[in-house]
């Protein structure tokens, strides 16, 4: 099954505050070199947006499967 909803980080705004990685309660981001990326796309709950409505303040976090984007 290939997963059709999660996280995309845009590297152009985002700024590597980490709150996504923090705010995150499925273990969806993962830190690399000082850098968020998405480690588990699979975790990631459908239309959930928690990350990027209640952490991100730099609209860096869009989500593949979105229509709206
Ligand atoms: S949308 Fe929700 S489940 Fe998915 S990465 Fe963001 S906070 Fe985690
Ligand atoms: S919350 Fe936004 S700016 Fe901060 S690390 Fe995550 S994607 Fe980047």
């Amino acid at each position: 099954m290939s997963k059709d909803w999660y996280p995309v980080i845009n590297y152009e705004k985002c700024t590597g505050c980490l709150k996504c990685y923090d705010f995150c309660p499925h273990n969806v981001f993962g830190v690399e070199d000082k850098k968020v990326i998405v480690v588990n796309p699979d975790n990631c709950v459908d239309f959930c947006k928690g990350c990027a409505k209640g952490a991100c303040d730099f609209e860096a976090i869009t989500f593949f499967g979105d229509e709206e984007d």
